[in-house]
């Protein structure tokens, strides 16, 4: 059995095709279209501020792993 691929995003309402949302179209996109029965969602930013509060955490873990990654021993020497 294959797994199912993890992706963000929500049902329509309308005719219930799974709109993906990424994080780009978060941050900057103003609307959603369905691709089902284009039906335009307006991003409502206090709705998905936890999704992005969520996102943008990871994104500063990522921030994180990346300076961690130029540290090197030599660095503390002295
Ligand atoms: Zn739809």
């Amino acid at each position: 059995m294959k797994e199912p691929e993890k992706k963000s995003g929500f049902n329509c309402p309308n005719c219930n095709f799974f709109i993906e949302v990424t994080l780009k179209s978060l941050l900057y996109a103003k609307s959603q279209d369905c691709p089902g029965c284009l039906t335009k969602f307006e991003m409502d930013r206090q709705e998905s501020s936890r999704a992005l509060n969520l996102m943008q955490n990871l994104n500063t873990v990522i921030d994180n792993i990346e300076s961690v990654k130029d540290f090197s021993p030599e660095n503390y020497k002295g």
